[in-house]
């Protein structure tokens, strides 16, 4: 580290930004391959993990791990061969050079000769505070993830889009029964996501229909108090799931100036890449993958940035002793 008209400065080989399953992984394999990497935390350290319960589906957990603690096994094992972790969120970024910079909590640059970045994405919720407070409870932005916990029971989906169809008709096959709550007289989803929901006999679609309260005892979900907003009718659903699927927000304010993104906010890697279209910069994780969402594949794809950011310093270390 040195100083710079007062400014911290240090470089890195490769830093990596965020620490899910994909900062973590890329972590791992670039220790392994000697990029001595850093990794900054961001804000909540973990990530999307650390909100959930158990985590039942990510191989090599026989008997599940709750996701603190999976999240935790995934840091020490990129300690063990020698990431630097440290807590701090990445403020701002100038991908304009061929070293690139990053400045941490707005006062430490780092400039890197790579950069992976795993900033996630983050589930959007409606703001209640009942929803809040049973969020791990009954609350859930994840059916794959948390859906098990409901078999046999009823549950309500939030969402008229893919990624509620998909999440009902998910629960459906483990569910006694899903009510899905359109706002709308019509779903987003595509007709043929429209079209799974409509024919799965135990799916029932309420449209014009928004969530009052999230109900509870206390301890977890017992209802959910609906309202029609066309008839302001009320009634009470007795559930013990909720799951909102109104989409999510990748977190990618921060390099909206430099990286290519969709209409959405994803970033956009090549086709079977985790390139961006910056040269060294890689995304890997929820924050270029708005299809999958898993730990798994985040996990997967964190691996890939760290193959392709050693393969691209090899490269740029070959050039220079050419
Ligand atoms: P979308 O933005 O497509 O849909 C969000 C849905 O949530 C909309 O129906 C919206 O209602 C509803 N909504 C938003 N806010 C509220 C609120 N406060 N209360 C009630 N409902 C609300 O998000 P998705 O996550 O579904 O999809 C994101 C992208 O990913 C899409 O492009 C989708 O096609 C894609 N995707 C593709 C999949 C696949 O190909 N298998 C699977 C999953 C996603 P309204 O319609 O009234 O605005």
């Amino acid at each position: 580290m040195s100083k710079e008209n007062n400014v911290e400065t240090e470089h890195v080989k490769c830093l990596i930004i965020g620490s899910g399953p994909a900062g973590y992984t890329a972590a791992i394999y670039a220790a392994r391959a000697d990029l001595n990497p850093v990794l900054y935390t961001g804000i909540v350290p973990g990530g999307q993990l650390t909100t959930t319960t158990d985590v039942d589906n990510y191989p090599g957990y026989p008997n599940g791990i709750d996701g603190n603690s999976m999240m935790e096994d995934f840091k020490k094992q990129a300690e063990r061969f020698g990431t630097q972790v440290r807590f701090g969120y990445a403020s701002s970024v100038d991908f304009s050079g061929s070293v690139h910079k990053v400045v941490i909590d707005e006062k430490t640059t780092i400039t890197a000769d790579s950069v992976i970045i795993a900033t996630g994405a983050t589930a959007k919720y409606l703001g209640l505070d009942s929803e809040t407070k049973y969020s791990g409870f009954g609350v859930s932005a994840c059916a794959v993830c948390d859906g098990f916990f409901f078999k046999g029971q009823d549950v309500v989906v939030v969402g008229a889009g893919d990624t509620a169809a998909e999440e009902a008709t998910y629960l459906a096959k483990l569910c006694r029964k899903v009510y899905m709550l359109v706002r709308r007289d019509e779903f987003r989803a595509s007709k043929a996501m429209q079209h799974r929901v409509l024919n799965t006999p135990n799916i029932e679609v309420f449209y014009n229909t928004e969530t009052k309260e999230v109900l509870g005892d206390g301890q977890s979900v017992t209802g959910v108090q609906i309202i029609n907003n066309k008839t302001n009718e009320e009634a009470t659903l007795d559930v013990t799931g909720f799951f909102v699927a109104i989409g999510h927000k990748p977190n990618t304010s921060l390099f909206v100036d430099w990286l290519e993104m969709d209409a959405t906010g994803y970033l956009i890697t090549k086709h079977d890449s985790t390139q961006t279209n910056v040269e060294g910069v890689f995304a890997c994780g929820d924050v270029q993958d708005k299809i999958y969402r898993q730990a798994i594949t985040a996990a997967g794809s964190g691996c890939m940035a760290a193959l392709e950011a050693e393969r691209y310093l090899a490269a740029k270390e070959n050039v220079m002793i050419d």
